[in-house]
């Protein structure tokens, strides 16, 4: 097996937040530590060591990156401070950033001040945009839908899901590569040659989508004594089952307005299935959020002890978006539009658009490339059993 050597490898990891794994001495302490490692996938050892040795190849095509949640286990005890979680965490940042084509993603996460200016000027041209179009399109309800046109919202959100997916199917194309370029050969083989693949798709999909439902890896990371609700894995369930409920609610809204007599903004009633969804799942996002926000102001843990303006960035979106959302949710039953209602409005448009355009480029894109490594590590675990 032929190794490229990328000597810059480590110093651009050290960009995206790794601190010096040059004190690393391959110990594997943090390996056996980690509660999600298992004999088939070893790390992160074997992760730091590609990094060591500048093999770029061989890390971005690791579904392991995607195995760890951060528990910051391998950190607590790594004899030489390499901060192996943290590690972990930088690798998965430079891998979206190497997945995206167009360099934005490197820019949000390597410079404070890009940043900065990008979100600036990305809030602008949304609001200019949005405003721009009141009075000019059909105004289907006063209050809040006569302030932006219902149709503007369509257009410009229609326009960010499709620039967002196409950046998204490019990138899970490369990723899917580098995946088979990352499997031992025998693993290549069975793919390829395997009578039985569709039976172990099948399976596999099972299991992850039963690992994703209860994130039973995440649970296994040991935490402080702590009730369930206080923990880091809930606090992980909330934001993402939560983000997968509000954009289904969304979804579903949508839909209602194109086979239903629905008018957009027009209140329904509380216990309407789509607002209850919408209202259950915001709510879990908020929950989430702010457990989230609170653990790295406060960082009782490794996990939350290095933060960069992308995870804050992240987490501000987030947060605007559900308190923003429950604003408007709470206006639309008002018999007339209010000054804050208007400005949580527009907020909570331009920023839930943003959320979606931002999604290929930031941490949001982890949600797609965690069930893809999970469902390459079931289809390598069945191939193994039905081997043995
Ligand atoms: S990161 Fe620390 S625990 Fe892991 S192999 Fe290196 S020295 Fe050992
Ligand atoms: S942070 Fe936790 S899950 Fe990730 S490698 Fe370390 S011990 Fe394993």
């Amino acid at each position: 097996m032929t190794v490229q050597v990328n000597t810059e490898l480590l110093g651009e990891l050290k960009a995206f937040g790794a601190f010096d794994v040059s004190a690393c001495f391959n110990c594997g302490n943090c390996s056996a530590a980690c509660p999600v490692s298992a004999d088939e996938v070893t790390f992160p050892r074997r992760i730091i060591r590609y990094g060591q040795i500048g093999d770029r190849e061989h890390l971005l095509g690791s579904k392991e990156l995607w195995l760890c949640y951060y528990c910051g286990e391998c950190s607590e005890t790594c004899p030489r401070q390499a901060e192996p979680g943290e590690f972990m965490a930088s690798a998965r940042r430079y891998a979206i950033a190497s997945l995206d084509s167009t360099g934005i993603s490197r820019l949000l996460y390597t410079s404070n001040l890009f940043t900065a200016f990008f979100m600036a000027g990305l809030t602008a041209l949304l609001a200019v945009i949005l405003l721009s179009t009141r009075g000019t399109m059909a105004v289907e309800r006063p209050a809040l839908f006569g302030f932006i046109s219902a149709q503007a919202i369509h257009y410009v959100g229609t326009a960010a899901i499709l620039i967002a997916l196409i950046m998204m199917v490019v990138s899970v194309a490369r990723l899917s590569r580098l995946f088979r370029r990352g499997s031992s050969s025998s693993d290549k083989q069975d793919e390829t040659g395997g009578a039985n693949v569709a039976r172990r798709l099948t399976v596999a999909i099972g299991k992850v989508v039963a690992d994703l439902a209860t994130e039973k890896h995440h649970r296994s990371c040991t935490e402080e004594a702590q009730p369930w609700y206080r923990s880091r894995w809930f606090m992980h369930w909330t934001i993402m089952w939560g983000f997968i409920g509000l954009a289904a609610a969304t979804t579903f809204d949508y839909l209602l307005l194109l086979v239903a007599d629905k008018v957009p903004g027009q209140p329904v009633p509380l216990w309407h299935p789509i607002r209850l969804l919408g209202t259950v799942t915001g709510m879990l996002v908020l929950f989430g959020t702010l457990r989230a926000l609170a653990a790295r102001i406060r960082k009782p843990e490794k996990y939350s002890s290095h933060s960069l303006l992308s995870d804050w960035l992240f987490l501000a979106l987030l947060l605007v978006a559900t308190i923003t959302g429950f604003a408007v949710e709470f206006a639309v039953y008002l018999p007339r539009g209010h000054a804050w209602s208007y400005v949580a409005f527009l907020v909570h448009v331009i920023v839930a658009i943003e959320v979606v355009l931002l999604f290929p480029f930031t941490k949001f894109a982890h949600a797609v490339y965690r069930p893809m490594a999970l469902l390459m590590r079931e289809m390598t675990r069945h191939k193994s059993l039905a081997n043995s």
